[in-house]
């Protein structure tokens, strides 16, 4: 039930809420209604046009927190592989109300948008009455339902940078069904050949608790021919796979592991 709640129209005063009062923050309210918290306040985000906007600058694409996935699936800024992932977000009513800052807020590991942004190499911009702070994903999600959000703090938009937004990307998302599945496992990359030659490349996966970046071993891709690394996309596929703990989840481990070496898999013999 709702207690009470804060309507704020500008970030400013949301903010200022925010570092006076123990009001959760409240976007779409897709993750929050199905928690149902007991007599919490809410901080309602949803009318402040600051946090709906998707804009440009020269480095990054800028999505704000209150845009919802139905909005970015409408944008010619939104990257192609930031698009197919929230495509696949639950059905139209949930994409309708769900947005980028509640998906990254909820720090569930099969964060869809957030899987993506892992692969894109963004970041997110948090905002509080102290000022504001712009850092990597990979140091905002610690696992699954932990952040490094601070109390007095606002995700305010989530950047990616715009060269990785340009890539080639590969994305699979595997559930139970086609609509309203979420992901058993999904797995995003993004990468950059040229003449043959590998010169950038990411590789992410949900579901194992957390999100994750190899970085050491995809540093082992770059210099590589795509010939080579597609011929050995099994010994590939096993560097990556020897980082990770596969755990029991909706599905057993031994189920992700499969799917995800399988991936892996693909993806490299998809490289072109
Ligand atoms: C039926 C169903 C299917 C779903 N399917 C999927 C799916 O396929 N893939 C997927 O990724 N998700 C799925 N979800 C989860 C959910 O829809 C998403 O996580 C969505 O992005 C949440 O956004 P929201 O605006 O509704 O968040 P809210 O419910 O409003 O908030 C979620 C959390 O984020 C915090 N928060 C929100 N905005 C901010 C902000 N600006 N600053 C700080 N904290 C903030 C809130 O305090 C809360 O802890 C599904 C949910 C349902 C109910």
């Amino acid at each position: 039930m709702v207690n009470s709640g804060y309507k704020p129209i500008t970030l400013q005063e949301a903010i200022e809420i925010r570092s006076r009062t123990n009001a959760i923050p409240y976007a779409g309210g897709t993750d929050l209604m199905v928690k149902n918290i007991p007599d919490a306040d809410y901080l309602f985000i949803n009318d402040i046009d600051e946090l709906k906007q998707i804009t440009q600058d020269d480095k990054y694409i800028r999505i704000g927190a209150a845009v919802t996935f139905t909005q970015a699936l409408d944008s010619d800024l939104v990257p192609p592989l930031m698009k197919e992932a929230v495509s696949r977000i639950a059905a139209p009513a949930i994409r309708n109300a769900g947005t980028f800052g509640g998906n990254l807020g909820n720090a569930s590991d099969k964060a869809d948008s957030v899987l993506a942004g892992f692969a894109l190499d963004g970041c997110v911009r948090l905002i509080s009455a102290d000022g504001e702070r712009t850092i990597p994903l990979e140091d905002f999600c610690v696992r699954r339902g932990v952040t490094t959000l601070g109390d007095d703090e606002l995700i305010a938009e989530i950047l990616l940078p715009k060269e990785k937004c340009a890539l080639p990307y590969y994305y699979k998302k595997i559930g139970g069904r086609n609509a309203l599945a979420i992901s058993r496992v999904a797995f995003a990359g993004a990468y950059e050949v040229r003449d043959g030659v590998i010169k950038a490349i990411s590789a992410t996966v949900v579901g194992e608790g957390k999100f994750a970046r190899y970085r050491e071993v995809e540093a082992t891709l770059i210099g590589q021919t795509v010939d080579e690394v597609s011929a050995n996309a099994a010994a590939y596929a096993e560097r990556f796979i020897e980082k990770m703990t596969f755990t029991r989840g909706r599905v057993s481990a031994e189920y992700r592991k499969t799917v995800v070496t399988n991936l892996f898999k693909d993806y490299f013999t998809s490289l072109k």
